[in-house]
């Protein structure tokens, strides 16, 4: 099982040196545990979990202000990045055509690839053809072979909500997705300790990305030691 923490713009340098130092010690070998905190946190180490960015321009360096960029990245020695999550479709207006973009271009760079995917309520509304639509048109472009892609599908009205999907609709969803790609497929959308257990059971769920739940290393370390029972 693949457990992911996914920070957002939330927490601050100290209080991610504490939850990191924390979690190494708590994490093992055979645990596969990614964090993606804000950018200012890269350079903070781990030896038994992965750090990851959570976006990044598709450039080596260059004038893109405000943006991360290869080169920076190489210095953090990262080599794990998000790439289409709904906050940057959605808020900062990344399209398919950018998110396919830097997808080869960071599957160029040889880095693991948390590919998010999800439809929003409107479409879920509409049923599932309409939702199987949408998430086929999430992978225009897309390389499902690329041996360090990781999709994670996290419908748009169930992240940041509280309202997580139903088992039987995540596991009609996953059941569609693994007939486009065989790489791992995780869950995310309010993703949190009274419900992992049984998200982790659902057939062809590999693991799960998780915001709010992880903000806190305890909470954090629970849902791991849930995911340890499922391997
Ligand atoms: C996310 O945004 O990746 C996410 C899964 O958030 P939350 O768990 O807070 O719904």
């Amino acid at each position: 099982m693949i457990i992911a923490a996914n920070f957002k713009s939330n927490l601050t340098l100290q209080k991610i040196k504490n939850y990191f130092s924390v979690l190494d010690s708590f994490v093992n070998g055979n645990d596969d545990v990614y964090v993606f905190p804000p950018f200012f946190a890269m350079q903070e180490k781990a030896k038994n979990f992965h750090i990851g960015v959570q976006n990044a321009y598709c450039e080596f360096n260059g004038a893109f202000s405000g943006e991360i960029t290869l080169e920076s990245l190489n210095d953090f020695g990262i080599k794990n990045i998000l790439i289409g999550h709904s906050e940057r479709r959605n808020i900062f207006g990344e399209n398919q055509e950018l998110c396919a973009r830097k997808f080869d271009f960071f599957a160029q760079n040889n880095f693991s690839i948390f590919y998010c995917i999800g439809e929003s309520l409107e479409t879920r509304k509409k049923g599932k053809s309409a939702i199987e639509d949408f998430l086929s048109s999430q992978f225009d472009r897309i390389d499902v072979d690329y041996e360090k892609l990781i999709v994670a599908y996290e419908p748009v009205w169930a992240i940041g909500t509280g309202v997580s999907a139903k088992i039987e609709e995540i596991e009609e969803t996953h059941n569609f997705l693994r007939t486009l790609t065989k790489r791992p497929l995780l869950y995310g959308g309010s993703v949190q300790l009274q419900n992992i257990s049984d998200i982790l059971k659902i057939k062809n769920v590999d693991g799960a990305l998780i915001g709010s739940a992880s903000l806190d290393v305890e909470n954090f370390k629970k849902m791991i030691e849930v995911a340890r029972g499922k391997k």
